[in-house]
């Protein structure tokens, strides 16, 4: 078969055990890439509850990962989501996916729950599954540190064993599986970290032709100035998108009271970009690289941190939205829903929130901790429990991202028909040019 392993690894925590299924051809056609083989194995489970010791957690690659092809370093996963109750899914970048796939497995399903703090790790065709007591409570930076020499690292923080309804799950420190709670399915599982290292190629039906294909694309990508312009993606990443949201009125303002932002210039890439002078990353096998790391090694925010912290709080410190950014980070939250939820609670209380006061109630969302404890259960259910459920700005109880469907109408009708909720799909960042 070529694209494809033809198998993945089926790991059953409660028992310990795992097995290997075989993936006829055809089912890997008809459900091509990684979104649509998870959902084809969610669907059968699709009435359990989230935390049903029989549900899921899904990790699915797609035949292109692992080869020559470009931006195909990347991964879904997917489960029930504890913040919506709907599919959650979330598209994955880093090298687990990459890693997955040389390892020689198209899948990952993990069900049952350990009786105590586990991670799993595959070499290959080999898995093993270890006690993790020692790293109870560890932020996601001590996990990487510690189990980055066996592989690519995938984990989840402190939030998700708190509670956290927005969990994220953190690969390979920087990128994050931020969307729909899919940190605390995780969790509930008992299970802190799963480590992959493989050394297998996936085979290619006619490289000659992909590597063709591959030149078209890269030719194509030069010409965009969106993506590769000195103003663009891959040079200022994806905040290269902030002045043009604010400029199309959809930059959600002071938790989407306004649709611009009238510190903007001040706030934008260019901003980041005088401020910490960075440099490319990305995903493995990417050229375009639209990650982005400070001179002295600071994350910079995604276009949706860089917004949601900045216009929807109304927020004009850089330095706070940098440590926003590594909080959620560290604790495995999803910064849009971390931000919305916190923008909520500042028109609720009729507070705007100061910078410290921001970093103050992300750490205690983090750890379940005062006025944390309710935050955590995301924007919809703080603002339910304290009757103005018009301050929740979410759609299927997850909070909308960055675009704000006022300056395109059509957004409006992704977001009420995904799956996901208030969420874009996996398939990327709306430009319409
Ligand atoms: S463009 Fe960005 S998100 Fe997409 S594959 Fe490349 S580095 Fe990853």
């Amino acid at each position: 078969m070529f694209g494809w392993c033809g198998r993945l690894l089926q790991i059953d925590l409660t028992k310990r055990t795992g097995f290997e299924q075989s993936l006829s051809p055809e089912f890997c056609r008809m459900f091509i890439g990684g979104r649509g083989m998870a959902g084809c194995f969610l669907k059968r489970h699709v009435t359990r509850a989230w935390d049903d010791y029989l549900m899921p957690l899904l990790l699915f690659t797609g035949p292109l990962v692992n080869t020559a092809s470009p931006t195909s370093g990347r991964m879904c996963i997917m489960s029930r989501s504890p913040l919506t109750g709907t599919v959650g899914d979330s598209s994955v970048g880093g090298s687990f996916g990459t890693s997955l796939k040389k390892a020689g497995w198209d899948g990952l399903i993990i069900t049952g729950r350990s009786d105590c703090l586990c991670g799993i790790e595959i070499t290959d065709s080999h898995w093993v599954i270890r006690d993790a007591d020692h790293l109870k409570g560890a932020m996601t930076d001590m996990v990487h540190e510690e189990c980055e020499s066996k592989g690519s690292v995938l984990c989840v923080g402190p939030a998700a064993e708190n509670g956290v309804r927005f969990s994220s799950i953190m690969v390979d420190r920087h990128f994050a599986a931020g969307r729909n709670g899919l940190g605390l399915v995780c969790a509930g599982k008992n299970l802190k970290y799963i480590t992959v290292k493989g050394s297998e190629n996936t085979p290619v039906h006619n490289k000659t032709e992909l590597k063709a294909a591959r030149e078209q694309i890269y030719r194509l990508a030069a010409a965009s100035p969106v993506l590769m312009g000195e103003a663009g993606i891959s040079n200022r990443g994806t905040g290269a998108l902030y002045d043009l949201m604010d400029s199309r009125c959809m930059m959600p303002t002071e938790n989407f009271q306004r649709t611009r932002f009238s510190d903007a210039a001040r706030m934008n890439a260019h901003a980041y970009q005088k401020k910490f002078r960075p440099k490319k990353d990305g995903c493995k096998g990417c050229h375009i690289l639209c990650k982005k790391r400070g001179a002295n090694g600071e994350v910079i925010p995604e276009f949706e941190t860089m917004s949601h912290f900045s216009a929807l709080l109304v927020n004009t410190d850089i330095d706070s939205i940098i440590q926003a950014n590594r909080i959620c980070n560290s604790m495995g939250m999803d910064t849009i829903s971390a931000a919305a939820t916190l923008a909520c609670f500042s028109e609720i209380t009729g507070n705007r929130l100061t910078p410290d006061r921001i970093i103050s109630l992300l750490e205690d969302i983090g750890l379940s901790k005062g006025e944390g404890r309710e935050l955590g259960k995301g924007s919809a259910a703080f603002a339910d429990d304290t009757g103005c459920n018009s301050a929740s700005m979410s759609v299927k109880a997850q909070e909308i991202p960055a675009y704000d469907p006022r300056g395109a109408y059509g957004m409006a009708l992704a977001y009420a028909i995904s799956t996901r909720g208030g969420a874009l799909s996996s398939q990327g960042i709306p430009y319409q040019p």
